[in-house]
C-alpha cells in the first residue's frame, strides 16, 4: 500500500516491509502525559514525502522531553517535522510548536478562526465573559474569577500558538497538501468551537481500492468517552455548546473511516459507532439536566450545573450545563425568560 509512495533509498523504508496491513500506514502515535483522565495526549507522525505532525504534543518541559522521545522511537527529531497542522488551540494539542518552530521551522497550520481568536484583544474579551457570566447567574463572589480564567485561558493559549507563527489560516471544507498528503478540514465545534478534525487517504490515495480513509479526529470523536462541550466557554456563543456537539456529530455522520487517530484514547476503528455512542451521550446529559431543573423549579444555568457537579472540581460541567439549558429551550423541554440580566430556565 506505501509502495507508491517509498522512494527505494527512504531511510524509513523499514514501514513498508512490516507487513501487515495495520503496519504498512504511515501514520505513528506520540503520547504525552497530561494530568487528567485518561492521563495522556497523543499526536501523530505522519511519516510522507515530508514528515507531518498532527497536533503537537503536551505543554512545558515534561510535554518537549516526551514529544522528542516520541519522534525519537520513529527515527525523527523535532527539527525533520517540516508541517504541523493544529486542530484547536488547547495547550495539550499545541504545547510543542513553538518548540518546533526553533527547531525546524515547519510550516504551520491552524483553523483560521481560533487564529482569529487567539487575536482578539483582552479586553474585549473580558468584557463579553463578564456579561455572559452575569447571563448565566455566576454569583458576583466568583464573577472576577471567572473573568480572569477566560482572559488568562486566551493569553495562554496564544502563548502556545502565537498567532504570528501561523503560516496557513485553514477554513472549513478546505483541502490542502501537506508533506506530500492532502488533508481536507472538518469543523468540528462543541469540544472547542474552532476545532477542525482532518481527513486524509493514505496509501495510494489514487487507488480508493486500496487507500485508506482516515481521520485524525483530534478531540471531536473519541473512545470510549466524549470529551466535554467547552465551545467558547463563556465567550460569544456560550449558549451553543451542545447544539453545536450536535450539529457536529450529525454532521460526521456523513463520513465513513477506516481508521480514527483521535487526541485521547485509542487508535480505533468503529467510526460509526463512536458517533452514535457521542449523541447518546449528549441524549443522556439533557436528560440529567431535564432533571435538575425539575428539582429546582427555576433557575439559572450556574445553579443548575452547581447541583450537577462541584464546579471548582469540574469546571466543564459549567460550559456543557448552560449549553444544555439552551438545548432544552430549543427542543420545547423547557423555557426561559431574562430576570434582571440573568436567564432563568424553568422545566
Ligand atoms: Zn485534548
Amino acid at each position: 500500500m506505501t509502495d507508491s509512495t517509498t522512494t527505494p533509498d527512504d531511510p524509513d523504508a523499514r514501514t513498508a516491509s512490516e507487513g501487515a496491513t495495520a503496519d504498512d500506514s504511515p501514520v505513528r502515535r506520540i503520547e504525552c502525559t497530561v494530568d487528567w483522565p485518561p492521563g495522556h495526549v497523543a499526536c501523530y507522525l505522519v511519516d510522507a514525502e515530508e514528515p507531518v505532525l498532527v497536533d503537537a504534543g503536551a505543554p512545558e518541559d515534561r510535554g518537549a522531553e516526551e514529544l522528542r522521545e516520541g519522534l525519537a522511537e520513529h527515527g525523527f527529531e523535532p527539527a525533520d517535522i517540516e508541517h504541523v497542522l493544529v486542530t484547536h488551540p488547547h495547550t495539550d494539542h499545541d504545547g510543542q510548536v513553538t518548540a518546533l518552530i526553533e527547531a525546524g521551522d515547519p510550516t504551520v497550520y491552524a483553523p483560521a478562526a481560533a487564529v482569529d481568536r487567539l487575536e482578539r484583544d483582552p479586553d474585549e474579551l473580558e468584557a463579553i465573559v463578564t456579561e455572559n457570566a452575569r447571563v448565566v447567574g455566576v454569583p458576583d463572589s466568583l464573577r472576577d474569577y471567572v473573568v480572569s480564567q477566560a482572559v488568562e485561558s486566551l493569553k495562554r493559549n496564544a502563548r502556545y500558538c502565537p498567532p504570528g507563527e501561523v503560516d496557513v489560516r485553514l477554513a472549513a471544507g478546505d483541502a490542502f497538501e501537506a508533506g506530500g498528503v492532502t488533508f481536507e478540514c472538518i469543523h468540528c465545534p462543541g469540544h472547542q468551537v474552532d476545532q477542525f478534525a482532518f481527513a486524509a487517504t493514505l496509501g495510494d490515495a489514487a487507488d480508493p481500492t486500496t487507500g485508506e480513509r482516515v481521520l485524525f479526529s483530534a478531540d471531536a470523536v473519541i473512545e470510549p468517552f466524549r470529551a466535554a462541550a467547552l465551545h467558547a466557554g463563556l465567550d460569544e456563543g456560550t449558549f451553543d455548546s451542545i447544539s453545536a456537539s450536535y450539529r457536529c456529530y450529525g454532521g460526521l455522520r456523513e463520513y465513513a473511516f477506516d481508521r480514527v487517530y483521535p487526541g485521547h484514547g485509542p487508535v480505533f476503528a468503529d467510526y460509526a459507532g463512536a458517533i452514535e455512542r457521542s449523541l447518546e451521550s449528549l441524549d443522556d446529559l439533557l436528560d440529567d439536566v431535564e432533571a435538575t431543573l425539575a428539582d429546582l423549579g427555576t433557575a439559572p444555568a450556574f445553579e443548575v450545573a452547581n447541583d450537577r457537579a462541584d464546579i471548582a472540581e469540574q469546571p466543564y460541567v459549567l460550559f456543557e450545563t448552560i449549553g444544555a439549558c439552551a438545548e432544552l429551550v430549543e427542543r420545547g423541554r423547557a423555557t426561559d425568560e431574562i430576570d434582571d440580566g440573568v436567564r432563568l430556565f424553568s422545566a
